[in-house]
């Protein structure tokens, strides 16, 4: 009789021909729940998604609708508020429909557009690994997704809803569709304590997954049924004898353990259904804690109980709050049952889960979404801290608490957790190492982002490639995750030395030639023997070594030189910079204008971001292969974050040298009048500077003149004697160095 029931609920949603759930079915469970409701707005979604799925039909041939309307009747069944029920006849409008977000929010408001909109997200996912951590991240992303929590909870009832119909969906579907309910929504529905959608969602996939164990489970459950009924009828009178003997009131009421749960423990434990304890199960619901144990007391003094079977979550909840007394008591013939104490507020948060810490006025939610369900979170989590064994559970609940990580999609569906505030450059590094290298952008949603755009949960994210990018020191700024940060460094690291092997190789091979040695008549031992004596097992070291300054060409080239020639090279001045010679050959840079302290024969160059002049504070950075790079001090690529503090250098303005020319670029804006052209022009004349470039535009919006000019300047006081000059102009408003 009792296990019947618990199939009835189920079979008359899916047998074909059975009855199907009509409005009026919504409405009676609705008002169970909330008896003084208004229901105008319930009957209103009704008819707006009746006539929004008109004339769509399910694979089964039956009207569409009927799909929302039994999604809405979970919903009611399960004692959600108003919003949400309605949300259930409207849940897949925004997909199948010509109906937008904004039709939803002017016909019923903005909080029931939300929860559909939100559900619409969620319908665009797809799970397709089997990975459990895959698994996970896919859990946690729905909580996150799930800002408000109802928005999961109609994700639920319409899962629920297509499971009971799986039948009209290839094989191949079925399967996929059902695993991802054992493993994805029936856990997500334990989380949140909502246990009759759970047993009901695990129950159909058991079915579907594995059809020949669950018929088999089931005939015998149907033949216990047959002796089982007298034995559940005997021990209810016996327990309800009990009571009043006491003088204990409760409520007393036989539970069927879950198909699926009753699968999972005879797998577990290796056992038939003979040696599951909790197959014969009761009920009893009290007004108050004092009574629960009182009536456990009166139940343990009429029966024996099973040793270590007693559980007390009334004093230590379950982390989904879960509170309860159970007990397993031996009958008279030998059979074991299992009975369940707890109170009527208990039982409603057990069966309802979340849905049941809301507070309802008139069938409305009173204090929307987002705070309840943090508030709730938070509770779960300061009272359920001691509850080690459930660290997963509680960690992602601070995961999402905390938001401290996102979760977004690859175009394929699979699910990618980073950091808080990530970029689609972290992404495309999670993805792979190669495709971070060689991101060129990003669509998000669909749209181009800039890579620095920050990611939020729920983005389905799209990497653009080419082969020809590369990564730039730049990227370090960019990027959150430190898995994609050490990748760029290392891609950095490998190139510089690349490039400092190369030029190391050159400066060595133009040294010998001034010495009148080829390198190519050097045999690579020969060379490699000699290496060995400055400590290098490997000839890219020691060319690296060269080019990056550590060994002077001179000293490298000693070993490979007939006694003597070192003083008479190839007509050529010794004591010149060499490094910087060859350097200027091979990159036809200028010539130094700074030396760095201490250090003779390193090659110098000024760094192009910032193009610092003689005269501005600047410092040196140690460039493996291209030599010391010169920065102003205030240059933003020095930032302490981007740099190895061991490579920078101090580098001071050589004041013997002869003064070279600087470009640097400025930018002047003016009033907009005649003349004002010339009289720059003129100003930079009298300044004794030569334009490189000189670009004049009109801001028509502003009627501002803006000037860009390239000048050269012999040093920082030529610039500032520029600007003297350029103040002097009549409606000159600002000028300003650009780097
Ligand atoms: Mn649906």
């Amino acid at each position: 009789m009792v296990l019947k029931k618990a199939f009835q609920t189920v079979a008359q949603l899916v047998k074909p021909g059975g009855t199907h759930v009509r409005f009026d079915d919504v409405l009676e469970e609705f008002l169970k729940h909330h008896p003084e409701a208004e229901t105008e707005d319930l009957a209103r979604a009704y008819a707006f998604g009746a006539k929004a799925h008109d004339g769509q039909l399910r694979k089964s041939g039956e009207p569409y609708f009927q799909h929302p309307t039994a999604t809405a009747y979970f919903l009611a069944r399960a004692g959600l508020d108003l919003d949400t029920v309605a949300a259930g006849f409207l849940h897949d409008v925004l997909e199948d429909c010509p109906v937008e977000l904004k039709d939803l929010e002017q016909n019923f408001g903005a909080d029931l557009a939300s929860i559909v909109n939100g559900v619409t997200k969620l319908g665009k996912v797809k799970y397709r690994s089997k990975a459990e951590a895959q698994a996970e991240s896919y859990r946690k992303m729905i909580l996150a997704m799930s800002a408000d929590l109802r928005v999961l909870i109609v994700k639920l009832a319409d899962r629920l809803h297509n499971m009971q119909t799986l039948e009209h969906l290839p094989q191949e579907k079925r399967e996929r569709i059902s695993q991802e309910t054992l493993e994805i929504y029936a856990p997500l529905a334990h989380r949140i304590g909502m246990s009759q959608f759970k047993d009901e969602l695990e129950s159909l996939a058991f079915a579907n997954l594995e059809p020949q164990a669950h018929a088999e489970l089931r005939r015998q459950l149907e033949e216990r049924q047959k002796t089982g009924r007298q034995t559940l009828q005997a021990l209810d009178q016996q327990l309800r004898e009990a009571l009043s003997r006491n003088e204990l009131s409760g409520e007393v009421s036989s539970r069927v353990k879950s198909e699926y749960s009753i699968h999972q423990k005879l797998q577990r434990k290796q056992t038939s259904l003979e040696g599951i304890y909790d197959y014969y199960a009761f009920r009893i619901l009290t007004e108050s804690v004092r009574d629960c144990y009182a009536v456990l007391g009166a139940l343990h003094e009429r029966w024996k109980p099973i040793p270590g079977r007693f559980k007390d979550f009334i004093a230590t909840p379950k982390p989904n709050l879960y509170q309860s007394l159970h007990t397993t008591l031996i009958a008279e013939n030998g059979t074991p049952f299992e009975v369940q104490i707890r109170t009527r507020m208990m039982h409603r948060l057990a069966e309802e889960g979340v849905a049941a810490h809301w507070t309802y006025k008139g069938g409305r939610l009173l204090s929307v979404g987002k705070t309840e369900y943090t508030a709730w979170l938070r509770r779960l989590v300061e009272e359920n801290q001691d509850l080690s064994d459930h660290e997963e559970f509680m960690e992602s609940l601070k995961a999402q608490l905390l938001s401290e990580e996102i979760f977004v999609f690859t175009p394929a569906g699979d699910v990618k957790a980073l950091p808080k505030e990530a970029t689609p450059l972290d992404f495309a590094y999670q993805i792979h190492t190669e495709l971070g290298h060689h991101t060129i952008g990003a669509k998000v949603d669909g749209k181009m982002v800039s890579l620095r755009s920050p990611l939020q949960t729920g983005n389905i994210v799209e990497i653009l490639s080419s082969p020809n990018q590369r990564p730039s020191p730049e990227w370090l700024k960019i990027v959150r995750s430190h898995g994609a940060r050490t990748k760029i460094r290392q891609w950095l690291r490998n190139e510089e030395k690349k490039k400092s092997i190369e030029l190391g190789h050159s400066i060595f091979e133009k040294e010998l030639k001034r010495y009148r040695v080829a390198l190519k008549s050097l045999s690579r031992e020969t060379v490699l023997q000699k290496a060995e004596g400055f400590g290098f097992r490997k000839l890219e070291d020691f060319y690296s070594a060269i080019g990056f300054g550590q060994i002077t060409p001179t000293r490298a080239a000693e070993p490979f030189l007939p006694e003597g020639a070192l003083d008479k090279p190839n007509g050529e001045e010794v004591r010149e910079s060499r490094i910087a010679r060859a350097i200027r050959r091979l990159t036809k840079r200028g010539g130094n204008q700074v030396t760095v302290k201490g250090q003779e024969d390193v090659l110098v160059y000024l760094a192009k971001c910032c193009s610092p002049i003689q005269g501005d504070a600047i410092t040196g950075y140690i460039t493996r292969g291209r030599g010391v790079a010169v920065h102003r001090r205030d240059c933003s690529s020095m930032q302490a974050s981007l740099v190895d503090p061991e490579r920078r250098i101090e580098v001071e303005w050589d004041k013997n040298q002869e003064t070279p020319l600087f470009s640097v670029r400025v930018l002047v804006h003016t009033e907009e009048r005649p003349g004002m052209l010339l009289d720059v022009s003129q100003a930079l004349k009298d300044a004794k500077t030569n334009a490189r470039k000189f670009t004049a535009s009109v801001n028509p919006e502003r009627n501002q003149g803006v000037f860009d000019i390239v000048l050269e300047v012999s040093s920082i006081n030529h610039l500032e004697n520029v600007f003297k000059h350029l103040r002097k102009v009549k409606g000159v408003l600002s000028h300003q160095r650009v780097t």
